[in-house]
C-alpha cells in the first residue's frame, strides 16, 4: 500500500537549492551518508549498554559499501537501530531536523555557494547525485520493514518491503555524467576509497567494501575495511592535521566555517580523559533559542553515550563544543545519574580551567584575536557572571573587555584601574545604548574634561553585571549619571550651594510643576556645557529601568528615581528666574520643555511628543515677536 507525498514546502525548497545550485563540492554526500549510518550504529549500540538484556553482536556492527554498475547503484547498508514507518516520512520526508534548517537558513543570508561546501547536510546531498533515492529500514525490536522512494524533485513515497535484519539500506541510483559533472566517479571503487580516507576515517565502525587487487595477470577481490576507526583524539597530536580537525569539527557540529580554535587535552589521573574542544568563529544560528543545546559529547573508551552532557561545560562557556572520552565512567548506569557522576564533576572542573587559561593567554598574547571571540561571545561570558551570582567572579573578571572614554578599543578592568589618577578612588561608568550616545551625554563631557577614564556599558547586561562584581581591585564603580557625583573643589561647591539658596523659589516652583514627573530638582555639580540633565538616585538607572521593563515577564512597572539637574552656571538658569518673575504662569511650559528636553538627551522617551512640539512652536513665535 503504497502513498505518494509531497515535500514540506520548506524541504522542497532546500532540495531545490541543493540540486540545481552550481555547487561543485558534491562529493560529500558520501560522508553524509555514512555518518548517519555511523549514527544510528551508535543509538543501537547505546541502547544495548542500556539495556543489558540486548544482545547485539558487535561484529555485524559495520557498514558496507556496495556497487553495481550496470544498475548505477551505490548502496550504503548499515545494521543501526534503523526507522519504523512513521520516522523514515518524519526524518526524510521533512526538514524537522534543526542541522538542516540551519543550513537553509546559512544559504538565504548567505548567497555565497562556497557555504554549503561546508556545512553538514545529512541526507539531502544524496541527490545531489542520484537521480532516485532508495531507503529501505527496519526499526530495532520491529518485524516490518519499509521503503522510502523519492526522485527529490516531486515527493516521496513509502511503502512495505523486506529486510532480513534491522538497520537501514540507502539505494543510490547515481545519475548520468554530464560534460560538467563526472558522476560515474561514485561507481569506482577507487574513488569511493579515497572518499572514505578523506573524510571517514575516524569513523567507529569498520566501513567495508569490496576491492581489487592486481596480482600480475590476475586480479583478486576482497572485502576490505577502508577507516582507520581511530578516533581522532585518539590519534598523536603530530598525526592529526589542522585541516582534519577542522573538517572533524564541521561535520559533527554542523558549522559551515572552521573552528576559531581547537583545544586538545589529555589528561591522565583520576579520572583519565581526553578532550576535543572547539569555539566557533561564530555564534550559532539557534544560540539564543531554547532549540540550542549547551553541553559536550560524552564517550566512554571511545564509545559514545550521550550527546548533549550539560554538566560537562560551565554555563559562562556554553558556546564550546566538543567530546570527552573517559574511560573512568560507570556504563553501567542510566544517563540520569551519570550526569551527577563525581567523575564527571572533576572532568568538567579541569576543562573549565582549561578554556579559562587558553582565554586569558590569547588575550595576553593575541588581542585581536580575543577582541574578535569577545564580540561573539562576550555576552556569554558576562551573562553566566551574573546568573552565577558572582561565585565566578574571581575567574571571569579579567576576561571582561569594556568600552571606555580612553579609546576606541576595548579595555580590560585592570587596564582602567593601571590608569586611574592617583586622587580617583572609584570606577567610573555610564550606561547607554551605544558609545556614541555614552560620549554625547553632558555628564560623561564632564567627567572626562577632569581627565577621568568612564567605562560605557553598552550591553544590556553590563550594568547587572558591574551591581555583580561589586568592586574590582578594591575600587568600587561609580556610574557617573546617577546620585551624587563628588568631582568638584570645595570652592566651586560654596559657590553652588550659595546659588541654590538664591535660586531655593524657583527651584520649589519647577519641581511643583514637575512633581508628576521627577523626584527632585537641583543644581547640578556635573554640567559644563549643556543646561539641563537627567539623572537617577544611587540604585536602579535608566538602562536598567529600559532592561527590566522590557522582560516579557515583568508584572511592576519599574522607575527610577529621575533628578532634574541644571546648569548653574548656565545661561538658562538666568532666563528662568527672569521669567518666574516676571510671569510665573509661562514657568509650566519652560519646566516641561526642559524635562522633556533631559528625557531625550538620556535616551528616554518623552511622554507626549505633541505637547512638545507644540510648546517649543509656540517659544519660537514668542521669541521672533520680539524681533519685530
Ligand atoms: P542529521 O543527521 O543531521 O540529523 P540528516 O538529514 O542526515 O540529518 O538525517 C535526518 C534524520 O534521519 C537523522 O537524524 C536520523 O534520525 C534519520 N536517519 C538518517 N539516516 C539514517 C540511518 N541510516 N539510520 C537511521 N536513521 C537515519
Ligand atoms: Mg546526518
Amino acid at each position: 500500500m503504497a502513498r505518494k507525498k509531497q515535500f514540506k514546502a520548506e524541504s522542497q525548497r532546500l532540495l531545490d537549492l541543493m540540486i540545481n545550485s552550481i555547487y561543485t563540492n558534491k562529493e560529500i554526500f558520501l560522508r553524509e551518508l555514512i555518518s548517519n549510518a555511523s549514527d544510528a550504529t551508535d543509538k543501537l549500540y547505546f541502547k544495548s549498554l542500556q539495556d543489558g538484556s540486548m544482545d547485539v553482536d558487535k561484529d555485524s556492527l559495520k557498514i558496507e559499501i556496495d556497487i553495481d554498475k550496470e544498475s548505477r547503484h551505490l548502496i550504503i547498508k548499515d545494521h543501526g537501530i534503523g526507522m519504523d514507518e512513521k520516522e523514515l516520512e518524519q526524518f526524510l520526508g521533512t526538514i524537522a531536523k534543526s542541522d538542516s534548517h540551519a543550513f537553509k537558513n546559512a544559504l538565504e543570508e548567505d548567497s555565497d555557494v562556497d557555504v554549503i561546501g561546508q556545512f553538514g547536510v545529512g541526507f539531502y546531498s544524496a541527490f545531489m547525485v542520484s537521480s532516485q533515492v532508495e531507503v529501505i529500514s527496519r526499526a530495532f525490536g520491529s518485524d516490518e520493514a519499509y521503503k522510502f522512494t523519492s526522485n527529490g524533485l516531486d515527493g516521496y513515497r513509502i511503502e512495505e518491503a523486506e529486510r532480513e535484519d534491522h538497520g537501514t539500506t540507502v539505494i543510490c541510483t547515481i545519475k548520468e555524467s554530464t560534460d560538467d559533472d563526472n558522476y560515474d566517479q561514485y561507481l569506482e571503487s577507487f574513488t569511493l576509497q579515497h572518499l572514505i580516507k578523506q573524510y571517514s576515517d575516524y569513523i567507529r565502525y569498520p566501513i567495508v567494501m569490496d576491492v581489487e587487487h592486481y596480482d600480475e595477470e590476475e586480479s583478486t577481490i576482497e572485502r576490505e575495511t577502508i577507516n582507520s576507526m581511530i578516533p581522532l583524539w585518539k590519534r598523536s597530536k603530530s598525526d592529526v592535521s589542522e585541516e582534519e580537525l577542522n573538517q572533524f569539527y564541521k561535520d559533527k557540529f554542523h558549522d559551515y566555517e572552521d573552528p576559531f580554535k581547537t583545544i586538545r587535552m589529555s589528561v591522565e589521573g583520576n579520572p583519565s580523559f581526553d578532550a576535543l574542544l572547539f569555539i566557533p568563529k561564530h555564534v550559532p544560528m539557534n544560540f539564543y533559542s531554547t532549540q540550542y543545546e549547551p553541553g559536550l559529547q560524552l564517550y566512554s573508551r571511545g564509545v559514545f553515550i550521550m550527546e548533549h552532557n550539560k554538566s560537562l561545560i560551565p554555563e559562562h562557556f556554553r558556546f564550546v563544543r566538543g567530546l570527552v572520552d573517559s574511560p573512568d565512567l560507570n556504563l553501567n548506569i542510566s544517563r540520569e545519574i551519570l550526569q551527577n557522576d563525581r567523575q564527571l564533576t572533576l572532568i568538567s572542573n579541569r576543562i573549565e580551567r582549561k578554556i579559562r587559561t587558553e582565554l586569558e593567554t590569547m588575550l595576553k598574547n593575541d588581542r585581536e584575536a580575543y577582541q574578535e571571540l569577545w564580540e561573539q561571545f562576550g555576552m556569554t561570558i558576562k551573562y553566566g557572571l551574573y546568573s552565577s551570582f558572582g561565585m565566578k567572579r574571581d575567574e571571569l573578571q579579567d576576561l571582561l573587555l569594556f568600552r571606555s572614554s580612553h579609546d576606541e578599543s576595548y579595555h580590560t578592568l585592570k587596564e582602567y584601574v593601571s590608569r586611574m589618577k592617583e586622587d580617583q578612588t572609584e570606577i567610573f561608568y555610564v550606561a547607554g545604548e551605544s558609545v556614541s550616545k555614552c560620549q554625547m551625554l553632558p555628564q560623561t563631557e564632564f567627567v572626562t574634561d577632569k581627565g577621568y577614564e568612564v567605562l560605557y556599558l553598552t550591553d544590556e547586561i553590563d550594568e547587572f553585571v558591574i551591581q555583580i562584581l561589586q568592586s574590582y581591585e578594591e575600587k568600587g564603580f561609580k556610574s557617573i549619571n546617577q546620585g551624587d557625583l563628588d568631582l568638584i573643589d570645595e570652592e566651586t561647591k560654596e559657590k553652588i550651594s550659595k546659588k541654590t539658596e538664591e535660586a531655593q523659589s524657583l527651584i520649589s516652583a519647577l519641581k511643583d510643576s514637575l512633581s508628576s514627573k521627577v523626584d527632585e530638582v537641583r543644581l547640578s555639580t556635573r554640567l559644563v556645557n549643556h543646561p539641563v540633565c537627567l539623572v537617577s538616585e544611587d540604585g536602579m538607572s535608566f538602562e536598567m529601568e529600559k532592561v527590566l521593563n522590557a522582560m516579557p515577564d515583568s508584572q511592576e512597572e519599574f522607575k527610577a528615581k529621575r533628578i532634574l539637574e541644571i546648569n548653574p552656571d548656565h545661561e538658562l538658569l538666568g532666563a528662568l528666574e527672569a521669567i518666574y518673575e516676571k510671569d510665573a504662569s509661562l514657568l509650566d511650559t519652560y519646566a516641561t520643555v526642559l524635562y522633556d528636553q533631559a528625557c531625550l538627551i538620556e535616551g528616554l522617551p518623552i511622554e507626549d511628543p505633541v505637547d512638545f512640539s507644540k510648546k517649543i512652536a509656540g517659544l519660537m513665535v514668542e521669541s521672533s515677536k520680539k524681533l519685530s
